[in-house]
């Protein structure tokens, strides 16, 4: 892995405008352009999505090695199509210049960014047809999943890149932490058998194991090789072609998954590196053996632990994690209750010896002016949201103001319901409340999980 750890700073090769959460055409056609009209790659327009966007092809290199690298084939799974186009401006930085020579000689590296553009508009997985293009593998009904397969027809790659997100809630096998970055050398057949091209793969992914542990330890997963037909990867593995699948996760307080992202641009540079090389073929498969399976849902938003619960004369001490729908609606919910001993998260609290209390409904029946005293004194009060004519409330809170909220919590705590609620001492004082799932003190108006972090 030298080429990757002799990178000294990411930072001018990293993209401007795509640190966001998710990308849409709009923000790489810039890009494309500027590409299309550069002497040293060729870019194609390979075909056109259901709505007609445009998908492209970069082609770099003149190489016998031929890799094909896809990303955001799900439309909502961009960190890889930004990291793509950070390895595009290190490669054409003239301080590369020697180092690119070198590569292209040994390889030719086949680039589609966003394979699937208008899942990418709609912030959708599934294309315009409502088709998970990552299952038409084989049925090939959409037109992207047959530009995919007409690409690798005609391309022939001998290693492919599958480029994924997954979502925040897979944990890093037994580790208190989300899998930032997950990997995987797909089966080719459903006895997972290992042939000289899965080989490999598992290789490739060795060789970057000891580097990937030293940058995110405890945070590197590993998918269950269950042969997926219909899946790319499995498809294309069954064609020979040596594949990784590489699904970018989350990290603590990275909404954007730039830490992801960088780490997928060092992985690809030192993959482009040990390809044209051939270092690769070193690498002990044990390293890839030994990176624990991701433990799918092993992670919660919000954790509080030791939450007291009466309901009539029953008294329990429970665990309540929130979801926080970072996407949609955005209105936090009470995700599960119980012993929750075996899940981390992302924001963990003890509130050991306080007592869960339904939040009361202030009701707006003339003009109220609602700076963050007066919040914090309605929620020392009981009152944990508002409900009434929108006009009569004006707020300058700096506290999440919540007005007429979908199934605010009632008498005790039911899943699905929003987490707004309150955390009350054994002498019944208000000293923390939930509103929206961010945890507040009170009366000091601290927010622990402000959103967006
Ligand atoms: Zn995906």
């Amino acid at each position: 892995m030298a080429k990757a750890m002799t990178i000294p700073d990411y930072h001018p090769y990293q993209q401007a405008h795509l640190n966001k959460p998710q990308l849409q055409f709009s923000d790489i056609a810039p890009l494309i352009e500027h590409y299309q009209v550069q002497p040293w790659l060729t870019v194609t327009e390979l075909g056109r999505s259901v709505k007609q966007q445009p998908i492209y092809q970069l082609q770099l290199g003149q190489g016998d090695k031929r890799i094909l690298a896809w990303s955001q084939m799900h439309g909502d799974e961009s960190t890889a199509t930004a990291a793509l186009f950070d390895l595009l401006n290190y490669l054409q930085a003239p301080e590369q210049a020697a180092w690119r020579e070198q590569l292209f000689a040994e390889i030719t590296l086949y680039i589609i960014p966003m394979l699937n553009p208008d899942g990418a508009a709609k912030h959708s997985r599934v294309n315009a047809q409502g088709i998970d293009i990552n299952r038409d593998a084989l049925a090939l009904q959409s037109p992207e999943g047959q530009l995919l397969m007409a690409a690798a027809k005609q391309i022939k790659p001998h290693f492919a890149f599958n480029l994924h997100d997954q979502n925040r809630f897979h944990a890093a096998g037994p580790y208190p932490n989300p899998a930032t970055i997950s990997l995987l050398a797909p089966a080719y057949n459903a006895e997972r058998e290992i042939n000289a091209s899965r080989r490999a793969a598992m290789q490739l992914i060795a060789h970057v194991q000891p580097w990937l542990e030293q940058q995110i330890p405890q945070h590197i997963g590993r998918y269950a090789d269950d042969w997926s037909a219909r899946s790319f990867g499995d498809t294309f593995a069954a064609m020979g072609i040596s594949t990784v699948l590489v699904e970018s996760g989350a990290y603590r307080g990275d909404d954007n998954r730039q830490m992801a992202r960088w780490l997928n641009f060092q992985l690809y540079v030192a993959w482009l590196a040990a390809i044209a090389s051939d270092s690769y073929q070193q690498a002990d498969v044990a390293l890839y053996n030994a990176i624990p399976f991701n433990r799918s849902g092993g992670m919660k938003d919000v954790l509080l632990q030791g939450l007291t619960v009466s309901i009539g004369d029953t008294t329990a001490t429970v665990d309540l994690a929130i979801n926080l729908a970072l996407t949609g609606d955005r209105r936090a919910r009470i995700d599960e209750l119980g012993d929750l001993s075996l899940f981390s998260a992302f924001h963990q609290f003890s509130v050991q010896g306080l007592a869960f209390k339904a939040g009361q409904a202030y009701p707006l029946n003339t003009a109220l002016s609602l700076d963050t005293e007066a919040h914090l004194a309605l929620l020392q009060q009981g009152y944990t949201h508002f409900s009434g004519d929108k006009a009569l409330l004006q707020a300058s809170s700096r506290l999440p103001v919540l007005l007429n909220p979908l199934r605010p919590t009632q008498g005790s705590p039911q899943l699905w319901q929003g987490a707004t609620f309150l955390l009350v001492n054994t002498q019944g004082k208000v000293v923390q409340a939930v509103l929206n799932g961010q945890l507040i003190s009170v009366p000091s108006g601290v927010i622990h999980n402000p959103l967006g972090t």
